[in-house]
């Protein structure tokens, strides 16, 4: 079964992490833990990444910034910022398109 990447619609690759397999994106922090023993609740904070990049309402009150989409050019994205993979690495901006029409999500 393919399985999307929820951010940027790439396909997931399964991968071996510390703890389980996982579905991990190629070309942006998303990761989604596959192993049904360890219960999300340990995970609070995938949990919540899972959460926030879930739906359209998570993007119904971030602020915009003045930045270009690169798809329909549009001056203005909603921006975001998420700490996906560890506390070490720095956080990741994700950007959606304020064209309506557009809805267009990237990542910096
Ligand atoms: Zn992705
Ligand atoms: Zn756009």
């Amino acid at each position: 079964m393919l399985m999307f990447c929820p951010i940027c619609a790439n396909v997931l690759v399964v991968e071996e992490g510390p703890k389980c397999y996982r579905l991990a994106c190629n070309t942006c922090p998303y990761i989604k833990n596959m192993t049904r023993k360890l219960s999300s609740r340990r995970y609070p904070r995938l949990k919540e990444v899972d959460d926030v990049l879930g739906g359209a309402a998570a993007w119904e009150n971030v602020d915009s910034t003045e930045t270009t989409c690169p798809k329909c050019e549009h001056k203005r994205a909603f921006f975001m910022q998420i700490q996906t993979r560890s506390a070490d690495e720095p956080m990741t901006t994700f950007y959606k398109c304020c064209n309506m029409e557009c809805g267009h999500r990237w990542k910096e």
